[in-house]
């Protein structure tokens, strides 16, 4: 566009002229530096597409149009004070600002902001220190940009991993606060990482800083120096060990929110068990999915098995092994027969069970028999350790991520489909047989209708099942993007007349599934709506995320 200033943004944010944000941008170039800020005038670039190298202003895996999800500029804060600063700034100014951590949500959005045009904050370019690892207490205190590879070969080169262990998720480049917050999972005891975080230090929409449970009490047997600002000073010594501290317990209000920024938070670590042994086992049918459940639940509650174990789809492991064209030459969802064939071919059932027993050798037998024995119920089942084959890529994998060892292997069934990019449908679900196969066989009736290859996974929490489906598609096919947004969004709302809920979504479904959550007349969203005005008057912090839209917003003119 010839009228456009050479200087503005590719988007502005909603009410702004080129002239005030350019303002606001030498305003932020004096709280960060010149080198912190980069403001994003062009489409061309937006090149950032890989895991590995992720984009920070636009999301990767984009279900619209890559540039509509997109920041105005992304702005790197040095430390807490800068983020203070940045905060104070955005609400002279009224600015939208999207805070993340390193930008690997994929399948979520990625670093991208509800709200177009938002100034994004890098907050894992420049705050990325590993604070404390406490071997005594079994914890660790992290600022953003730490990732799950970072701690653990902090623990590795300093020969704490006979130790400590760190739960990691399927892929450990993302951050660890920033994975918490969201409420990702992971796949040791440990995997819940919500319930397993212990202590935040959270700046406010205003900018003011705060420390949560046991960290809102000052510590003076702690060693400093005096003159130091209020994020430096050393945390109380019980701000890890203890979450709730006294009163209202606040830490639920900064997760998958807009209240805070969060700069620091503790993050529990498994104690070495004294030993580990990985399995897998394979089922035949489709139809063992409800007895497999059936089994599973009894045995998680009584926490026989320790840690979250996962039922995957034999497409899911298929796609970790190659793309759909080393399978077959069909662009339609593959049929009972073609799935059998692959299966029989990597030697995996319908279904396969991915699990670890803890603990010295006595307690994983005693543990491991039991399992098994209620396993082989299951006509055709097999049990296989990493140890006795060399054909099963998934289970060696897995056997690294059950203790701790992250990896980027599962990046792979992304290439499932040319050009793959994905998004997530997570609803949660009771585990028992019946809700699992009515969840299973509806989602699988909704993605051949779409043309999609069903591929998911059930991944078994403490009480609940999240079950993960993986909607692959070609980013750079216009009316195949608009099939997996149609399935998503149809799913969702099929979801939601069986009275299912997803515990997380993408970007552009935050509004659906929050109008989904509606009883007595939406009063949950009342009162986060209530707290959000509250805390951010000039509704600045990642307005409309999870649904949550302050009230100089219109929530309807904003939905997609
Ligand atoms: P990942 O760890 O997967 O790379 P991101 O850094 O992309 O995750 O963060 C995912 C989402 O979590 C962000 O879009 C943001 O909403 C939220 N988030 C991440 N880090 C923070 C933080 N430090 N404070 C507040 N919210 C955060």
């Amino acid at each position: 566009k010839e009228s456009k200033d050479p200087r503005a943004p590719l988007t502005l944010p909603p009410g702004f002229t080129a002239d005030k944000y350019e303002e606001f941008i030498t305003a932020a170039q004096q709280i960060v530096e010149e080198k912190n800020v980069t403001v994003i005038t062009d489409a061309a670039q937006l090149i950032h597409e890989h895991y590995t190298d992720p984009s920070k202003a636009h999301d990767m895996h984009n279900v619209v149009e890559k540039t509509y999800f997109v920041a105005s500029a992304v702005l790197s804060p040095r430390d807490v004070k800068d983020v203070q600063e940045i905060m104070r700034l955005c609400n002279e100014f009224e600015m939208p600002v999207w805070p993340f951590s390193i930008g690997r949500n994929t399948g979520y959005g990625g670093a991208a902001p509800r709200v177009p045009g938002s100034v994004a904050l890098d907050l894992g370019k420049n705050m990325n220190r590993i604070l404390e690892v406490n071997v005594e207490g079994a914890f660790a205190l992290v600022e953003p940009g730490v990732t799950f590879f970072d701690l653990h070969e902090y623990l590795v080169k300093n020969n704490l991993r006979d130790q400590l262990w760190v739960d990691v998720p399927d892929v450990g480049g993302g951050s660890i606060i920033g994975n918490a917050v969201e409420r990702g999972v992971g796949y040791t005891p440990y995997g819940d990482h919500w319930m397993m975080h212990c202590g935040m230090e959270v700046v406010l929409p205003s900018g003011e800083l705060i420390r949560t449970g046991m960290g809102a009490l000052p510590d003076p047997s702690r060693p400093h120096a005096d003159g130091l600002r209020p994020d430096q000073v050393p945390g109380n010594r019980a701000w890890q060990l203890f979450n709730y501290g006294f009163g209202p317990y606040n830490d639920g209000i900064f997760s998958q929110s807009n209240l805070g920024i969060v700069t620091k938070m503790g993050i529990w670590l498994m104690p070495n068990p004294g030993g580990y042994q990985a399995y897998l086992i394979t089922l035949p049918r489709d139809e063992d999915l409800h007895t497999a459940l059936e089994i599973i639940r009894p045995l998680r509650l009584q926490m026989v098995l320790q840690n979250v174990p996962t039922l995957r789809h034999i497409l899911l492991d298929a796609a970790v092994s190659g793309n759909k064209k080393s399978y077959s030459d069909k662009d339609e969802p593959l049929n009972d027969e073609e799935l059998d064939a692959i299966a029989k071919k990597l030697k995996l059932g319908r279904w396969n069970f991915y699990g670890a027993v803890y603990g010295p050798e006595p307690v994983r037998n005693v543990l491991w028999s039991v399992i098994k024995d209620a396993f082989m119920k299951i006509p055709g089942a097999k049990c296989i350790l990493p140890e006795e084959t060399q054909d099963h890529p998934v289970l060696q994998t897995r056997s690294g991520t059950l203790q701790g060892i992250p990896s980027l292997d599962e990046l792979a069934w992304v290439n499932w489909m040319p050009n793959g990019a994905h998004l997530f449908f997570s609803p949660i679900a009771k585990i028992t047989g019946d809700d699992g196969m009515l969840q299973y066989s509806m989602t699988k009736r909704r993605c051949k209708e779409a043309g999609i290859d069903f591929i998911g996974t059930f991944t078994i929490g403490m009480r609940e099942m999240h079950h993960i489906v993986c909607i692959v598609f070609d980013r750079y096919n216009k009316e195949k993007r608009d099939r997996a947004h149609w399935l998503i969004r149809t799913l969702i709302q099929d979801a939601a007349e069986n009275g299912w809920g997803e515990y997380r979504t993408h970007l552009a479904l935050m509004d659906q599934i929050a109008d989904t959550y509606s009883f007595n007349d939406n009063a949950q969203r009342k009162l986060n709506e209530t707290i959000k005005n509250a805390l951010d008057p000039k509704g600045i912090l990642a307005p409309g995320k999870n649904g949550v839209w302050p009230s100089n917003y219109d929530r309807d003119a904003w939905r997609i």
